[in-house]
């Protein structure tokens, strides 16, 4: 077990003010793994100021210097992916390969990919008699969820220094060590002090200062839509930018014409990943109601090869749940979905034969579009089957619900998968199982958030516009 004692403020490891520690799960055998300290409101606003004193100098760096600390923290991160990989499939649960290509790996490429963008950037353009400036917002605090820990540490900080903006982070207090491993690189790669701050700590008092503090000037928050809109409302007290990333309920539309063994099996995989622990995850399958029966047959033959297990044991597909408190609630939402009346196609609420371990069953369950589970973000593995009539009533349900962040089209054709795509309210849609991109916008509609993350999306997201006016040159 590994005790972490300190904050990383203005360059140092800072002893944390308050005795308190928050305990970190290992979530497939219930131990406690680690402890972080729980910070406070004053160590909070310490490195605000902190980022604050930094600002300065760091944005008026010239860009290749700020791009060549970028790549050594990529370095760096490259150097420790078996540690990385090793923590967060402790800490998440997904199992370690998976773990190393998708939690660690594309995060390494995100950190030398943001080198590259600011390079690339065309940060002054010629307009009339104007030259229109781009320039850094100024101080970033980035609160981040546990369930792709890093990725979501990265899309934010990355970017952020990149464009010369000093961040202060607070990362999950369910997954934190990989923000620790990631600290430890960063300090290692010799940024100036007060360009990079962490915090650890709950969300409504250090995520709180973040929001509120006047030296902070955005917000950038990834996390469910109820934290998301006290983040909101608090950053609004001071004007601040505010990027969201929130919630989900993406639906996987099969269209009549599709290929239905590579469409049911493709949505499986598209909710599964992360044991359905995904904001994109593709969590509502709408078919064709005459092809249901057909439907379930392939998508119990497609989750039998779901197989559960600790997430360090080779064999292993699916992990566990994050925690005893992700795994109870989801095993509510199975519950509330059979009591209104769903077709049971696999899994269901009864444990799995795993002494230990916050396990569920990956589950699929034929309901309607009226039912709670046709509503409500689960965060688990649990795919809900809706059927339709016609493609009028698809896109409908589709749009059906307050969020808007994936989803996809199922046809034989990309054409007409594109034309349904086109209308369905979402900020990404696979087409025929395209797949993911990380140089496209990542984001959402709806009360899926604000903002875009990845790729030159993301970076201008940390930009102001200025506006310089020059006095025509006489003929
Ligand atoms: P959460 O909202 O409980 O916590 C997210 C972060 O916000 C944590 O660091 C937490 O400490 C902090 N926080 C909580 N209350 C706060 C407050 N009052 N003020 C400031 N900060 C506060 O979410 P979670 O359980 O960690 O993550 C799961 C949720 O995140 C899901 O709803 C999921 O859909 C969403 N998510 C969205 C995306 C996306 O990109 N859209 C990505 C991953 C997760």
């Amino acid at each position: 077990m590994t005790n972490y004692p300190s904050h990383y403020i203005n360059g140092q490891w800072v002893a944390a003010q308050s005795a308190e520690t928050l305990p970190v799960h290992d979530s497939s055998t219930e131990e406690i793994m680690a402890t972080v300290p729980a910070g406070t409101a004053q160590e909070a606003e310490r490195a605000v100021l902190a980022a604050r004193a930094a600002f300065e100098g760091w944005s008026s760096l010239p860009v290749e210097t700020r791009a060549a600390y970028l790549e050594k923290v990529a370095a760096g991160l490259k150097a420790r992916t078996d540690d990385m990989a090793l923590a967060i499939a402790r800490e998440v649960g997904m199992p370690l390969k998976m773990s190393r290509m998708v939690q660690v790996g594309g995060p390494t490429w995100h950190w030398g990919n943001y080198a590259k963008v600011a390079r690339n950037f065309e940060w002054e353009k010629k307009v009339g008699n104007s030259l229109v400036v781009r320039e850094a917002i100024g101080v970033v605090g980035c609160i981040t969820p546990w369930n792709f820990p890093l990725s979501q540490i990265t899309l934010k900080i990355a970017p952020a220094l990149a464009a010369g903006c000093t961040v202060v982070l607070k990362p999950s207090e369910i997954a934190p060590v990989n923000a620790m491993i990631l600290a430890e690189i960063i300090h290692e790669a010799g940024l100036p002090p007060g360009v990079f701050n962490l915090v650890n700590g709950m969300g409504p008092v250090v995520g709180e200062v973040l929001a509120t503090h006047p030296e902070v000037d955005m917000v950038s928050f990834t996390g469910s839509t109820r934290a998301g809109k006290r983040v909101s409302e608090l950053a609004s007290q001071s004007v601040k930018r505010v990027a969201l990333e929130l919630g989900g309920k993406s639906a996987s539309v099969i269209l009549d014409d599709a290929d239905f063994e590579a469409a049911v099996k493709g949505t499986i995989s598209a909710c599964m990943l992360n044991s359905g622990q995904t904001c994109s995850a593709h969590t509502r399958m709408l078919v064709p109601a005459s092809r249901y029966e057909e439907v379930k047959a392939l998508a119990k033959t497609a989750i039998a090869k779901f197989s559960i297990g600790p997430s360090l044991e080779e064999s292993s597909r699916l992990g566990p749940l994050v925690s005893a408190n992700q795994r109870d609630r989801v095993l509510g939402f199975i519950r509330t979905g059979i009591a209104e009346g769903a077709d049971v196609i696999a899994g269901g609420a009864e444990a799995p034969p795993m002494a230990k371990g916050y396990f569920v069953q990956p589950t699929i369950l034929g309901i309607k579009p009226t039912d709670t589970l046709a509503q409500e973000e689960i965060f688990g593995p649990v795919l809900v089957v809706i059927p339709y009539q016609d493609e009028e009533e698809a896109v409908a349900i589709a749009n059906s619900t307050i969020y808007g962040l994936g989803g996809g089209v199922w046809s034989g054709s990309d054409e007409h998968a594109m034309k349904v795509a086109r209308r369905i309210r979402t900020g990404q849609v696979d087409i025929n199982g395209g797949p993911f991109n990380a140089q496209a916008p990542f984001g959402g509609y709806k009360q899926s958030g604000n903002g875009r993350e990845a790729g030159v999306y993301g970076f201008e997201e940390f930009l102001e516009f200025k506006s310089l006016q020059l006095k025509p040159v006489a003929a």
